[in-house]
């Protein structure tokens, strides 16, 4: 776990946390290090010690396991204090530290090589150094939000540490993270040099020298304070009150520095208690870190079915899905067939890749080189031909049965057997699309999110006939191209359509009900969605959710119930010709210049209601019927718990500090939030009561979702 090496005076420890996939601090790890640590600062032969490790990483880390579930305040600051404590030991030794970074260095990892005394990284292109505790929730709880402040003054700590960046070496050099960057096969004896030479001039921090001043100024100057009240006041915009880590972290570096490093480092502590019992916090690490964690290891995967090595795709349609769907594929490193109706149309759907990649290379971050051999890789034609060895297509033509229908049974004209078949449709059931295929157990949805160079997730579709097999290879070839898949069942609007529809329809509603538009707006992004719903519509486009609602309607006939945002997408589209914004204008105007602004007409067309609802009301409205339609979705077999708040915070933005759809139940508390459906559903309509399983639930006191 932690290899102790003695040579002529220098100790050498190496951290090798074997049993865990990288080396992270956990009880076992910090138990063997703090006694190799005590061992080498008790040792009169140690002049000097070497931190490094064996592996391709330094250490990058706490384990999350230690704080996943954590809801007592003084363990927290047990956890964290331990750990604080040591380092602390180690800066304050009077012996020499240097941290030779081999790898990457993050979170608690980097906070060892900031008590230590020297910090050399080997020039690693792979590795990252930074403090990305804020991400989860969390502070970096031993040490980073006091040496960081004091080491690399104010200005450059503050964001760091806020933003959770993490860089590479030559970043870190430049920002001083690190003190100098060597050969990677030098890194060992450098370090050892510099022992010798420097190490002991250089075994008392200057925070632990008389007359400490920050570098470029302390917390009490004229500079420090509008840093203080700027970084304050985005922050507050940024985060919408809806993630407090943010803030602890700007109080911890701004108390702190006003104090001695020990006082410093207790104020920490506190912060970091606060934070990791926090909903939010737990939230957070049990959503982005495990939730998403475990759907990219494809837990969950039927697993009697062999892995599917993935060498090429065919991809139907080269417009903007399509053209993104080749685009990933080819950066994954697949050959990619790409298909439309005209060779100029898939030429175009080519040329995307090519847009997307020159800025890249124009940016330093790809070479022209990588470039062209990525593009090279894929081949825009009309012919299916092609595809006759390909593993996998994907069709991204128009939504339209009949059209999907036929190039469906041209692409399995030519498809090997063993090929899976996809559908990237949006709204059309799958069971019904593989109606046209020869082959329906290897038939699939794959729904993706636009822009897909961006969207991390895709949404794996079962139909009635989609075979485990098929879903297993559905699996991994999302993985394959680096996204993560959640598996839902067939079903109108499948999942994320379906919940993230009510969001916007919501905002319909309430515009309905005579809710001034700029109060929606801002209840959504106040309760952290990434834009107000009508802004969203817009983006969406009313002329498709018409279209939709019309479809809906032909489709169920006099089972169709109108829905509350029926009228104004009909008086939008129908009447007012407000399309969105593709279409030059919808819910806002658009500038040329890019900027918009609520159609001021709105008001004539929905009067305002005399007494407005409250704002937490109307947030309210607009979040709660997010999480009863996923519950609805839940109680259906559409999704699994943990598969549905995946999905809400990779496809919509649902607010990650709520933990997803499904987790912002628990957080309110399943009875409390029953009651308020009830009471919701009282004023404005049936849509907000919830599924009897889970009043259900909730008199058993149980969780939706499982821990
Ligand atoms: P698009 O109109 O940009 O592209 C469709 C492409 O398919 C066009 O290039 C067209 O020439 C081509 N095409 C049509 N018929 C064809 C045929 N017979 N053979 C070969 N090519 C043909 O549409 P899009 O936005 O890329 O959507 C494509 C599919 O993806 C639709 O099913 C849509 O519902 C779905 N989808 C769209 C989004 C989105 O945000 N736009 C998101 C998820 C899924």
């Amino acid at each position: 776990m932690i290899d102790l090496n003695f040579d002529d005076g220098i100790a050498t420890i190496i951290w090798n946390v074997a049993d865990r996939p990288m080396n992270v601090l956990n009880d076992a790890s910090i138990a063997a290090f703090e006694s190799a640590v005590r061992q080498v600062i008790a040792d009169q032969a140690v002049k000097g010690v070497i931190i490094s490790s064996s592996r391709p990483e330094f250490v990058v880390g706490a384990d999350l396991d230690t704080l996943r579930g954590i809801d007592d305040p003084a363990k927290a600051m047990k956890i964290a204090g331990r750990l604080s404590l040591l380092f602390r030991e180690i800066e304050t030794a009077g012996k020499p530290f240097v941290a030779a970074i081999n790898g990457s260095a993050l979170g608690g990892g980097y906070e060892i090589c900031l008590a230590c005394h020297y910090r050399l990284a080997a020039d690693n292109a792979k590795t990252q150094i930074g403090l990305p505790e804020v991400t989860l929730g969390l502070l970096p709880g031993a040490g980073g939000t006091q040496r960081l402040p004091r080491m690399i003054g104010l200005k450059n700590a503050l964001p760091m540490l806020m933003e959770g960046r993490k860089v590479g070496v030559a970043k870190a050099k430049e920002m001083g993270l690190v003190d100098e960057v060597v050969p990677a096969d030098g890194l060992m004896a450098r370090a050892r040099q510099w022992l010798l030479a420097d190490g002991a001039a250089n075994v008392v921090k200057s925070w632990d020298k008389k007359g400490f001043r920050l570098p470029g100024g302390n917390v009490q100057s004229p500079p420090s304070w509008q840093l203080f009240l700027g970084v304050g006041a985005a922050l507050r915009g940024k985060t919408a009150g809806l993630y407090p880590a943010p803030a602890a972290i700007m109080e911890s570096v701004y108390d702190g520095c006003h104090v001695d490093i020990d006082t410093g480092l207790k104020i920490e502590n506190r912060q970091f208690a606060r934070l990791a019992v926090s909903p939010r916090a737990q939230n957070m690490i049990r959503t982005l870190f495990y939730a998403i964690g475990d759907a990219n290891k494809l837990i969950g995967r039927p697993d009697a079915v062999p892995d599917k090595a993935y060498r090429k795709i065919g991809v139907l349609g080269a417009g903007m899905m399509g053209a993104g769907i080749a685009h990933v594929s080819a950066e994954a490193g697949l050959d990619v067939i790409l298909i439309d109706q005209s060779q100029a149309a898939a030429e175009r759907g080519k040329s995307y890749s090519a847009k997307l990649l020159d800025k890249q290379v124009q940016q330093g971050r790809l070479t022209a080189d990588k470039r062209d051999g990525f593009l090279a890789r894929i081949t825009p034609t009309t012919g299916y031909d092609q595809l006759n060895d390909a593993d996998i297509v994907i069709e991204a033509v128009f939504e339209d049965r009949s059209v999907k229908a036929e190039v469906t049974r041209a692409a399995e004209g030519v498809l090997p057997p063993s090929a899976i078949f996809a559908s990237n449709t949006s709204t059309l059931p799958i069971t019904g699309l593989a109606e046209a295929s020869q082959r329906p157990a290897n038939f699939v949805g794959l729904h993706f999110f636009s822009p897909v160079d961006r969207m991390l997730l895709v949404e794996v579709i079962r139909g009635r006939e989609t075979s485990e097999t098929t879903i297993a290879r559905a699996m991994d070839f999302v993985k394959r191209i680096r996204k993560t898949p959640i598996v839902v069942n067939d079903g109108r609007a499948f999942y994320t359509s379906r919940v993230f529809g009510t969001y916007v329809y919501e905002g319909m509603a309430l515009l309905n009900d005579g809710v001034h538009p700029a109060l929606i707006e801002r209840a959504g992004t106040n309760a952290g969605m990434p834009v107000g719903p009508l802004a969203l519509m817009d983006e969406v486009s009313l002329e498709l959710m018409h279209k939709v609602m019309r479809q809906t309607e032909a489709d169920l006939g006099a089972a169709y119930k109108t829905q509350p945002q029926d009228p104004v997408l009909i008086k939008m589209v129908e009447e007012l010709k407000r399309l969105g914004r593709k279409s030059g204008g919808g819910f806002y105007d658009y500038a040329a210049d890019g900027s918009k602004r609520l159609w001021p007409e709105l008001a004539t067309h929905f009067p305002r209601a005399k007494d407005q609802l409250r704002v937490d009301e109307v947030q309210n409205r607009l979040m709660y019927i997010q999480s009863i339609e996923a519950s609805h979705a839940l109680a259906e077999n559409i999704v699994c718990a943990r598969d549905a708040d995946v999905g809400s915070i990779l496809g919509w933005g649902f607010p990650a500090a709520l933990g997803g759809v499904v987790s912002q139940v628990d957080t309110i508390g399943i009875a409390r939030f029953v009651a308020e459906c009830d009471r919701m559903a009282q004023l404005y309509g049936s849509r907000f009561l919830p599924p009897p399983t889970l009043r259900e639930r909730a008199a058993r006191g149980e969780l939706l979702r499982a821990a």
